[in-house]
């Protein structure tokens, strides 16, 4: 799933081509995608787009308002697994993946698609101050507005594996389970650590961790011109079991799930210890 350093950067690709245009119409062109019926569609006609930008993993579409004193409109896009939200040259009737279509007066079309089948992506269109309102209101800070402090703040009283809170949208939010696996990594941390436990080096460790990753990934990303896919993205330990790790050469390990894996080198995070999905273990740390 693309997560906040990839659709920042996708983000500000958008504000860069659509920031000022027209909203002409826009055409479902999936039956459930549209989460919201009030406001309905038809109401965001002949706006023109403020600015696009991202809250969470979700990307944030705002209109200007319609006159100054009226609350203004905005599409809050989540494109989950497999959607892509690209420019549209084609403007086929019945696109491959098609979900939604923004069109413009004045720019190419915007193409809303999701590959497969699970039809999971969604769009909201709410009034008014969109971080104030579902889908986004219980969202914590997105993870690179975090210093150490806040950080702390945010980990008090989470007694869950930090792997498992750093993903936790509602503790902070704009992380998955690649960059979970990443910033653990790079934090010399063991992703069953008990989040509320990691403080004084471990803490400073993580923040910076959180931060630079960051930052470097935002760095990586702002150099595409789409948002890519997963595999494409170099990772240290994320998805690399079997391989040796980048820092100190041991192979990397997975404690496998259903529909995931932790990869974590146990020289650099958990002083050897090999995991294990064992959750009635407290002595694993
Ligand atoms: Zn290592």
């Amino acid at each position: 799933m693309p997560e906040l350093p990839e659709l920042a950067a996708h983000a500000e690709r958008l504000d860069a081509g659509w920031a000022g245009a027209r909203l002409e119409r826009t055409e479902p062109l999936g039956f459930t995608v549209l989460k919201t019926v009030d406001p309905p569609p038809e109401a965001a006609h002949g706006a023109a787009v403020a600015s696009v930008g991202r809250r969470g993993k979700h990307l944030l579409l705002r209109l200007e308002p319609p006159a100054p004193d009226q609350p203004s409109l905005a599409f809050v896009v989540h494109l989950m697994q497999a959607g892509r939200l690209r420019a549209d040259a084609r403007l086929a009737r019945r696109p491959r993946g098609g979900l939604w279509r923004w069109r413009f007066a004045d720019r190419e079309a915007l193409l809303l698609t999701e590959a497969g089948t699970e039809r999971r992506v969604g769009v909201w269109l709410v009034r008014g101050d969109p971080c104030a309102q579902e889908p986004l209101a219980g969202l914590g800070p997105d993870a690179d507005a975090l210093d150490r402090e806040a950080l702390a703040a945010r980990l008090t009283g989470q007694t869950g594996r930090i792997h498992t809170v750093l993903r936790d949208q509602r503790v902070l939010a704009g992380l998955g389970r690649r960059l979970a696996n990443e910033v653990c990594h790079r934090a010399g941390l063991s992703p069953f650590a008990r989040a509320d436990r990691v403080d004084g080096e471990a803490l400073d460790r993580l923040a910076t961790a959180l931060s630079e990753g960051l930052a470097e990934e935002l760095a990586t990303e702002r150099e595409r011109d789409d948002l890519g896919s997963a595999r494409e993205r170099a990772t240290r330990v994320h998805g690399r079991t079997g391989e040796a790790c980048p820092a100190c050469g041991d192979v990397v390990r997975e404690v496998a799930y259903r529909d995931y894996a932790i990869h974590y080198c146990a020289r650099c995070q958990t002083g050897g210890r090999v995991l294990a999905d064992n959750t009635t273990s407290r002595f694993v740390r």
